[in-house]
């Protein structure tokens, strides 16, 4: 059997999807669709573009139309939290979710976007294990990046624009991790001093998403280093700003693409 197509959808069909706003970019749909008609599975894929004011609806119309679970994309990944009947520990320490599966009637809030992470990460040649990294970055995104990181027994600093917000997360998740986990702020200053001795760099700011496509957090001004390697999150442009300032430094360079693949795996098999 093949993933049904609008005309061949059945009453048997079980439905999933992805929550967000915008949605009309999003390449979840042709990536889930084309999963189900690999793996022969009669379920069709859907994007929702739902208003931060309709989510508690929308969240409310998975249980009530009996969708078998739906991602949720920004800006709803921290809003998502208090609509759950359950989270698991993954999406309660990172303090966001993207995906909800219906289980026995219940809404269980998941985050794949760590674990994705960190396959991605292994499949670009990288263990993080005890790595010393930099994180640049203190968003949704950065939060799963860094509880990954720490759990995989990498040590990480936060670098931030907004200093507080680093250390805020650095509040959130070092239990257990006194001596793995530091802040700081994302300047020339602080760089200069870290990166020598780090092993793995992370963007995961938003700089350098298209179509701002030249932004990049690594000032021009300061030399990559050339044992690091450089890991984006940003998936379109496939080749950003920040991989190529790695790349000329002579490092190892991967793009968010393999993150984004991983985390809807992850959910797809949940
Ligand atoms: P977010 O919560 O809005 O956080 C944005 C981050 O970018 C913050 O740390 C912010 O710093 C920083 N930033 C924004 N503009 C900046 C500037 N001009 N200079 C310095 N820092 C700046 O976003 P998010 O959800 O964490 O997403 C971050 C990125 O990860 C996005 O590009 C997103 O597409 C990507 N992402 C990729 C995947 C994947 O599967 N590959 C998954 C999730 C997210 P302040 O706190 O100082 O504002």
């Amino acid at each position: 059997m093949t993933a049904p197509t609008p005309r061949d959808i059945t009453g048997r069909t079980r439905v999933t999807g992805v929550v967000g706003w915008p949605i009309a970019h999003s390449i979840s749909p042709a990536m889930h669709n084309a999963a189900f008609a690999a793996l022969g599975l009669d379920w069709c894929y859907l994007p929702f573009a739902v208003p931060p004011e309709r989510l508690p609806d929308a969240i409310a119309g998975v249980r009530a139309l009996g969708l078998a679970g739906v991602n949720v994309t920004v800006p709803h990944k921290q809003a998502l939290l208090p609509l759950m009947d359950e989270l698991t520990p993954a999406a309660a320490t990172i303090g966001a979710g993207n995906t909800v599966i219906v289980c026995d009637g219940r809404l269980v809030g998941h985050n794949t976007d760590a674990e994705g992470f960190l396959r991605a990460l292994r499949e670009a040649g990288c263990d993080p294990a005890g790595v010393p990294a930099l994180v640049l970055g203190a968003g949704g995104a950065a939060r799963a990046v860094v509880y990954a990181l720490l759990g995989a027994g990498a040590r990480v600093t936060v670098l931030n624009r907004d200093a507080a917000r680093a250390a805020a997360l650095v509040r959130a998740l070092d239990a257990g991790h006194a001596h793995a986990l530091r802040a700081g702020a994302l300047d020339l200053a602080t760089l200069r001093e870290r990166a020598p001795g780090a092993r793995l760099v992370v963007n995961a700011t938003s700089l350098g998403m298209w179509p701002h496509v030249e932004g990049s957090p690594w000032p021009a001004a300061l030399p990559f280093p050339a044992d690091a390697m450089a890991y984006d999150l940003v998936y379109n442009p496939r080749e950003t700003a920040f991989m190529r300032q790695a790349r000329a430094a002579g490092a190892a360079a991967a793009g968010g693409l393999g993150m984004l693949v991983h985390q809807g795996a992850e959910a797809l098999e949940r």
